[in-house]
């Protein structure tokens, strides 16, 4: 049995006829011969509307539970209108959300890891020829507590059902063709790419391209389960995402991912001496929080200014740690931006050519956009920069680095 599971987000399950719509596209790829697992986001922009509710509220770490309990609804109300719909068209098919299935994950609400997936119940649906249509971005703890895996986590509810089940590829349908050299939305230049490598897919969803979330690629990565990316408003190709392959043309930039989601963090006049970076660190990582890039250097007077990023969302309670620990360790004042974005270059040809890094700061410098961060790993290249000048600093490095032409 050939399976297909087919994910589709927020904008292409936004109405009833948006719905109807998707129906018909799960109803033409069973009719191709495939059993078909199908999973939906909440219509629209129904998780923002119960993100504002819960703030409304208070969200803390004492109510975590009870959001995840709030933002699952949206998924329950699409997972049963699409079975609805698809029954109406005279298909069998059966709604589940992610406990039904379950979908079983640890227990950190509102940012939980999918741990095991019971596919007994969806591959007996499969064998009768019924659709299954399963709730993303949910699931639940040995408690049955119900959990999210993040904000944009369906497509990670997707890629995981796909492995656990050996589908034969997992298609993300959603508002664009595919995966653009930026997105398309900030970039009018950008072009659709047909392929891409796990390892770039990953570089490009890390670094702030919201077209896939990150986990989702990570986990279709380890099993090499192939990802397409497309429409669910028209018939394109999409983009592939799979396996390295010798027969793909090596672009040295092969895309441009930025992310506004993030906040800086200087604690100045910090002494230069063994253990500081922990003794700054330590604390802000005790509190669960991420951090993305550091910088540290050392100065004449043997005194550093200490530099990181961490997500915005994290900014304030940040912002109260390093007021105690700069008390500690007798360092002079925490200054922070939390206006800043970004900014990231990925392709693996980056590997074998040199003067990637030299461009982008000349492309920077000749826009007059002062860097604040850089840091580089062996396909990327990310700097931050002050979230005004975002917007002009993607267009001027997507056309120095001619992203718009075929084979840049
Ligand atoms: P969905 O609700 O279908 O999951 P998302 O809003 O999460 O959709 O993701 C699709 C959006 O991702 C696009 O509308 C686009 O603006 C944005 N995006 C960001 N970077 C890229 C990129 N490199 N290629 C395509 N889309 C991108
Ligand atoms: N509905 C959730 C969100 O908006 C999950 C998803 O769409 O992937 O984040
Ligand atoms: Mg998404």
């Amino acid at each position: 049995m050939s399976v297909i599971v087919q994910k589709y987000g927020g904008t292409s399950v936004a109405t009833t006829t948006h719905i109807e719509n998707v129906a018909r596209r799960v109803i033409a790829t069973k009719q191709a011969g495939h059993a078909v697992i199908v999973v939906v986001s909440a219509m629209g922009k129904e998780t923002d509307r119960l993100d504002g509710l819960a703030r409304e509220v208070g969200v803390n770490e004492e109510t975590f539970r009870e959001v995840d309990v709030l933002m699952t609804t949206g998924e329950q109300v699409s997972v049963a209108l699409l079975a609805m719909t698809l029954i109406n068209m005279g298909h069998k098919a059966r709604s589940y959300t992610g406990g039904q299935v379950r979908m079983l994950t640890d227990s950190a609400h509102t940012r939980a890891r999918l741990l095991d997936i019971e596919t007994d119940r969806l591959r007996s649906d499969l064998k009768d020829g019924v659709i299954a249509v399963v709730a993303g971005y949910q699931g639940v703890d040995t408690e049955h507590n119900i959990t999210t895996l993040g904000r944009g986590g369906s497509d990670t509810t997707a890629v995981a059902l796909a492995c656990a089940i050996g589908a034969e590829e997992c298609q993300i349908y959603t508002d664009v063709d595919g995966v653009y050299t930026a997105d398309p939305r900030v970039c009018e230049d950008a072009r659709c790419l047909e392929r891409l490598t796990f390892e770039e897919m990953l570089e490009l969803a890390s670094q702030g391209s919201r077209v896939l979330h990150t986990r989702s690629v990570e986990l279709a990565s380890k099993y090499q389960m192939p990802l397409r990316v497309s429409s669910s408003f028209r018939d394109v190709p999409g983009t592939l995402i799979s396996k390295e392959d010798e027969s793909m043309e090596q672009a040295i930039i092969s895309g441009i991912a930025f992310t506004r989601d993030e906040a800086k963090l200087t604690v100045t006049g910090v002494k230069d001496v063994p253990g500081i970076a922990y003794r700054i660190l330590g604390p802000v990582s005790d509190g669960n929080i991420e951090v993305d890039m550091i910088v540290q250097n050392t100065s004449a007077d043997q005194t550093t200014d200490f530099t990181f990023t961490v997500q915005r969302d994290d900014y304030d309670r940040v912002m109260d740690i390093l007021q105690k620990v700069v008390d500690d360790i007798e360092a002079g004042e925490v200054q922070g931006d939390a206006k800043i974005a970004k900014i990231s270059l990925v392709g693996v040809g980056m590997r074998s050519h040199a003067g990637v890094a030299s461009k982008m700061f000349k492309v920077l410098s000749d826009e007059s956009i002062n860097i604040q961060m850089i840091s580089t790993s062996e396909i990327k290249i990310s700097v931050v920069v002050d979230e005004k000048y975002l917007e002009l600093a993607v267009r001027a490095l997507h056309s120095a680095f001619e992203l718009n032409e075929e084979g840049a």
